[in-house]
């Protein structure tokens, strides 16, 4: 599931069924019955089912029982998305907050468009002693992309050095022979590294992945990690976990909690970085704005939910969050807006990198405004040009 499913999800001729479930949030655990939606969602179906007409009202009960056997048989606990109509079935568990949301007709994908713009793409790999699994991970959910098999070519040493010995069986050569056997697995599953380590490149640059989880032992994970690219390398994580070989629904399961641990420190790493650095960096709500104007900033880091009243120019755009309802730069008319509504276009305009960090792991820049930023640095060009 990605942006562009849910693009294809708009297409879909039949009315859609939308639900959004908040789930059990964690301040409130063992409290359930205060988080039970199912009075709320019955309610919602009700009022929704009152002003349809017969044929409608069968459709969509037809796809809401559909959910409530689901909801049933698999109690929520986490934030929940389903989008369902006939012969379509799509249920996400969202990796962070949703709200209670019940729709009938075109599908409601606010929600879950904001989510997807606030998430990291991640790019992981499981990696064993048989191969490696490449997983893309986005809202929540791990997709597969491809594996690579570790296969020893022996062909070459059989001929040249113990060919009379491994044709007849397949144990381990003894003494010397073992060494040079040892020494050529080594060599080829160095080969194999360097190949992981191209795919993960590509991968990166093709999903746009903010991140590389490598899981598996870490002598194996280890040299991959020395084998990428530095850009990619600063990236890396390391989770020493045998997990390659399980099922990929099991494996989602198991990588989730340690995706969202790994999300929270680095939104944790990233705020720290920032407001420690004393050159090249912005911190503060009005000073970040004006910077993000200048096209000053190349990567732009706000605390999630981060939204406040501005004013914008009519005449020659420049947004603030003076009350004044006249331009102090050109004079013009300005008019109101919300940050969360003209911040991605900034963004676009001076092409820069938004990160959003958790506001609990970042609470030291959500106290300092929320919003900071890395600065670009002068390239030559500019400097030669204003010698
Ligand atoms: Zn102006």
């Amino acid at each position: 599931m990605n942006l562009s499913d849910l693009d294809s999800l708009a297409q879909v001729s039949h009315p859609i069924l939308s639900l959004y479930l908040e789930g059990r949030s964690k301040r409130s655990a063992g409290g359930r019955a205060a988080l039970n939606s199912r009075p709320w969602l019955k309610k919602q179906a009700k009022l929704l089912a009152a002003g349809m007409n017969a044929t409608e009202r069968k459709a969509f009960q037809a796809q809401f029982d559909r959910a409530e056997t689901f909801l049933k048989s698999s109690p929520v606990n986490t934030p929940l998305a389903i989008f369902a109509t006939e012969g379509k079935w799509i249920c996400l568990h969202l990796p962070s907050p949703a709200s209670n949301e019940l729709q009938w007709g075109t599908p409601a994908l606010t929600q879950i468009r904001r989510i997807a713009e606030e998430q990291q793409r991640l790019c992981i790999i499981a990696v064993d002693r048989a191969g490696a699994r490449f997983f893309h991970y986005e809202l929540g959910e791990l997709a597969e992309l491809s594996a690579m098999k570790f296969e020893i070519d022996v062909s070459q040493w059989k001929r040249r050095e113990h060919g009379h010995m491994a044709r007849r069986n397949t144990k381990m050569p003894h003494g010397p022979l073992r060494d040079a056997f040892k020494r050529r697995m080594d060599e080829q599953y160095k080969h194999f590294f360097r190949h992981i380590a191209e795919r993960i490149k590509f991968v990166c640059a093709s999903e746009h992945s903010a991140a590389v989880l490598l899981v598996g032992p870490e002598r194996m994970t280890k040299p991959i990690e020395s084998a990428l690219p530095r850009e990619v390398r600063d990236r890396a994580v390391l989770i020493p976990e045998d997990l390659a070989r399980i099922a990929s629904a099991k494996l989602q399961a198991k990588l989730l909690p340690k995706i969202a641990e790994w999300m929270r420190r680095f939104s944790e790493e990233r705020a720290a970085r920032l407001l420690e650095s004393t050159r090249g960096s912005v911190v503060g709500f009005d000073e970040t704005l004006a910077k993000l104007q200048n096209g000053r900033i190349g990567t732009l880091l706000l605390v999630r939910g981060l939204d406040a009243p501005l004013r914008q120019c009519i005449n020659c755009g420049e947004i603030n969050r003076s009350a004044d309802p006249v331009c102090a730069t050109c004079r013009g008319p300005r008019r109101k807006v919300m940050l969360s509504e003209v911040l991605e276009d900034l963004a676009k305009r001076h092409h820069t990198r938004i990160e959003i960090l958790d506001p609990d792991a970042a609470r030291k820049l959500a106290q300092a405004g929320g919003m900071g930023g890395w600065l670009r640095q002068p390239t030559l060009v500019g400097r030669a040009r204003s010698s």
